[in-house]
């Protein structure tokens, strides 16, 4: 078996130099960290995702910071899934994270050449056979865990024979299943994945890239490691699951005839809680019609979080908090949310809109009388300005933010309370209007013209403050508040998919008229809601609709 490398789990921030793959790359490279050279190696057969991102921010987030490199590349060696459009997306995805692989962007799939040669320089060194075992026999053959495998029968083929039977296989003349190649290694290893691994299937399938000119395809075990070493790879970061095909990954570097000796080093897989990852849910959830397509603002897709509102730096930033390390834990989905709240909190301008609107008329304000009245785009940070907001006789506030009879601690309006209305004046409800049904649907106030500004003008004070729209001038716009896609994780990863019911609320909102002109680049807070943006898709000048980011309450704490 191959010498086994250790890598001792820590856990650690990414930017520090505590994470243990700091500590193998300063170690190997020793002063010459600026030879690092990572990739990020997506296979082409499906929408990157969150996950996906750790991964991104690791490889490419190393080599900037070391001076090094890294190289995008198409893991493209299984025909049969894979797709151009995938390819398109996966680039965009990339660049919108912020990384540039500059000239580096390569498919392994243009490797193929190379990958035959290298097998048939294995089968020449009695390192590869030709097998004709199918499947179910060679499970048979493989042995278990506690018990050694058994050699196959066509385990001592001349040279001669399997390079004939090689060759034909690439011909195209056996069907699919009938004959593999595999390395000739060890059957007793007490490691499964180095007992005489396949490392070449026959697979008569159109390739996106190569066509029909293979109908042999090198296995993931194989292709792998050799994608790496052609391409002077010198950390090949992968998540745990491969780390008992190491073994096997040195194997294939030591005996290639290539120079570069690639170190593999595994991290943890990132899972989140309320959602999930696996491509074959996503695209159950796309394909049943659940969800808007691959970048529905409740996946966690690249995509769909850029349709969502979030930003690439908020995603960096969530990458970096998580850390890396050896243990595999499901993260909070409310980090992701703290991060994106950080993000924004001086970023996005603070505008008022009404998402359940119920009319408040001022009976002593003057009939036909408009006021434009300034109010800062942000409290936290003055150099965002302050815009003019219409005020006249009729507006509209939130219904929850009335109560007939209120209860305790309740500072809102309420027959005879007095409030403030932000940047307006101090309203006091004189009475109220209610339908058949018992709903209020007028609400009358007088206000205080010394108030203006809702600045008390005697010093008696209001306990609440509450965001208004006026009616006159209100812009009406779809408002989709999300929430998480799933109520938790389902414990079966099989089982039916179970949707959060309550992951997705339309509201007909009516917003102030300053965003009337607002680009797909604006964020907004809408006061006291939460975080907005126009929805990419659907959005018409005629038409807004928005997406909560994320509501502005928040029950996560980061730690210190
Ligand atoms: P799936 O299992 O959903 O098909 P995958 O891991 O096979 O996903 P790839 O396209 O092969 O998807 O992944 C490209 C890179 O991203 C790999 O290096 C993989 O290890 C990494 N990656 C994928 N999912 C995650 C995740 N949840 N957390 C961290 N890294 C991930
Ligand atoms: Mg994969």
């Amino acid at each position: 078996m191959a010498e086994e490398k250790t890598n001792t789990p820590v856990n650690g921030e990414l930017s520090g130099t505590g994470n243990f793959i700091h500590n193998y790359i300063q170690e190997d490279l020793g002063e010459n960290t600026q030879r690092l050279h990572t990739r990020f190696p997506p296979e082409p057969n499906g929408y990157l995702h969150i996950g996906h991102a750790k991964s991104i921010c690791l490889n490419f987030g190393l080599a900037k910071l070391y001076g090094g490199k890294c190289n995008l590349r198409f893991d493209d060696t299984n025909p049969s899934k894979e797709d151009t459009e995938y390819v398109e997306s996966i680039e965009r995805d990339v660049k919108w994270l912020g990384f540039d692989w500059e000239d580096r962007l390569y498919f392994a799939s243009s490797y193929f050449d190379k990958f035959y040669e290298i097998a048939v320089k294995l089968i020449k060194e009695g390192k590869a056979f030709v097998c004709d075992l199918n499947a179910e026999e060679m499970r048979q053959y493989r042995g278990t865990l506690s018990s050694a495998g058994k050699n196959s029968p066509y385990r001592d083929r001349t040279v001669e024979e399997n390079l004939d039977l090689f060759e034909r296989m690439k011909k195209g003349e056996f069907a699919d299943g009938t004959r593999t190649l595999r390395a000739k290694i060890d059957m007793a290893s007490p490691n499964i994945n180095m007992r005489d691994p396949v490392i070449y299937r026959i697979a008569h399938a159109n390739h996106h890239k190569t066509g029909d000119k293979w109908c042999i395809y090198p296995m993931y075990d194989f292709a792998h490691p050799l994608e790496d070493a052609i391409e002077g790879i010198t950390h090949s970061i992968c998540t745990m699951e491969f780390e008992d095909h190491r073994p096997l990954y040195d194997w294939v570097v030591a005996n290639s005839g290539l120079e570069a000796k690639p170190r593999q080093i595994e991290f943890a897989r990132l899972g989140l809680t309320n959602t999930l990852m696996s491509k074959r849910y996503l695209r159950a959830l796309v394909e049943e019609g659940k969800v808007d397509g691959w970048d529905d603002p409740r996946m966690p897709t690249i995509c769909g979080l850029r349709r969502r509102g979030y930003t690439p730096a908020s995603i960096r930033d969530f990458c970096e908090r998580i850390g890396v390390s050896k243990a595999n834990s499901k993260v909070d989905s409310s980090l992701l949310d703290y991060c994106i709240r950080d993000d924004l909190k001086e970023k996005a301008k603070v505008v008022m809109a009404v998402l359940d609107p119920v009319k408040v008329v001022i009976d002593n304000y003057p009939e036909g009388q408009t006021e434009m009245l300034p109010v800062e785009n942000n409290p936290e940070n003055e150099g965002l300005g302050v815009r003019e907001v219409p005020f006249s006789k009729e507006i509209y506030i939130e219904r929850e933010d009335f109560m007939e009879e209120p209860v305790k601690k309740f500072f809102r309006l309420a027959p005879d309370k007095e409030v403030r209305l932000k940047g307006a004046y101090f309203v006091k409800c004189v009475g109220f209007e209610k339908d058949e049904k018992g709903n209020v649907t007028e609400i009358h106030c007088t206000y205080d013209p010394l108030s203006k500004g809702g600045n008390s003008p005697d010093g008696r004070k209001v306990k609440g403050t509450l965001h208004w729209v006026n009616a006159a001038t209100a812009v009406e716009a779809e408002a989709r508040l999300y929430d998480y896609m799933m109520l938790d994780n389902p414990e079966d990863p099989d089982g039916p998919i179970i949707m959060n019911p309550d992951s997705l609320q339309v509201k007909k909102a009516y917003v102030e008229p300053s965003v009337k002109n607002a680009t797909l680049d604006d964020r907004f807070q809408f006061m006291r809601n939460g975080y907005y943006c126009l929805d990419s898709k659907d959005s018409k000048a005629e038409a807004l609709v928005f997406n909560r980011i994320v509501p502005l309450k928040s029950s996560f704490k980061p730690a210190k």
